[in-house]
């Protein structure tokens, strides 16, 4: 069988995840979100109080560390530290910063990097995150950029934590995502970029519907070739 993967990588903000749960549930593909992992791995990082500047501490942890996904029956994927289920706290602004930290260090992407490739080898995949059509899934057979203007994607991604009760303002969320955007695209270790021959879609201004209809066009081609 033809293996269909799709990879979505793009800045905080852009609606990957949003859109690639909707067109994983419309094309019966299995949706992965590798931002939850670095996230979970930041998560741990916080918790063991480690000096964050150090790159040794933190690469020194990841043998106390068991990650598993899950999906639970709406097909959401839950997250499991060493068991426990942290897939709400992952979402905390803390924690963003510190995937982001955590991210940039090569051990931590390779430590991830298999298990990524793993899960695209047994099942046609739509895989959202920063390096998926470069690094992790080069032979996918549709490359998606999405961005959108830091203000889009702040506004965006104030009013889902608003609605999950995460207390935070708009300035914040726009000052954290700022930097962010500028460390996931400098660091050497696979930087945010579009891949080669990667559609790249730009969202500002659009709704959900808008963007949604975008892609459902282009992965609906994909599928059927
Ligand atoms: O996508 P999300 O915002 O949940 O990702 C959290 C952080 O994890 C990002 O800011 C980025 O630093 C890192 N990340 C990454 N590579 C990926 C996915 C996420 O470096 N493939």
């Amino acid at each position: 069988m033809t293996r269909h993967n799709i990879a979505v990588d793009g800045p905080s903000g852009a609606g990957k995840s949003t859109l690639s749960k909707m067109l994983a549930r419309e094309f019966g593909l299995i949706y992965v979100d590798t931002g939850a992992m670095y996230r979970t791995i930041g998560l741990h990082a916080l918790r063991s109080g480690v000096n964050m500047e150090e790159d040794e501490a933190i690469v020194a942890l990841l043998p106390q560390i068991q990650i598993h996904m899950e999906y639970d029956t709406n097909g959401n994927q839950l997250m499991l530290l060493n068991r426990e289920n942290v897939s709400s706290e992952i979402r905390l602004p803390e924690v963003s910063m510190s995937a982001s930290r955590v991210s940039a260090i090569p051990q931590v992407r390779r430590y991830l990097l298999e298990m990524q490739q793993s899960i695209a080898r047994e099942s046609n995949v739509i895989m959202d995150g920063r390096d998926i059509g470069t690094v992790v899934l080069p032979d996918a057979g549709l490359k998606i950029f999405l961005s959108a203007d830091p203000e889009d994607r702040a506004r965006r991604r104030f009013e889902e934590l608003q609605q999950k009760g995460v207390s935070t303002s708009l300035d914040e969320v726009l000052k954290d995502m700022i930097q962010r955007d500028h460390n996931d695209s400098t660091r050497a270790a696979a930087p945010l970029r579009p891949a080669e021959g990667a559609v790249i879609l730009n969202t500002t201004g659009y709704t959900l519907e808008q963007s949604y209809l975008a892609l459902y066009e282009l992965v609906k081609r994909y599928m059927e070739d």
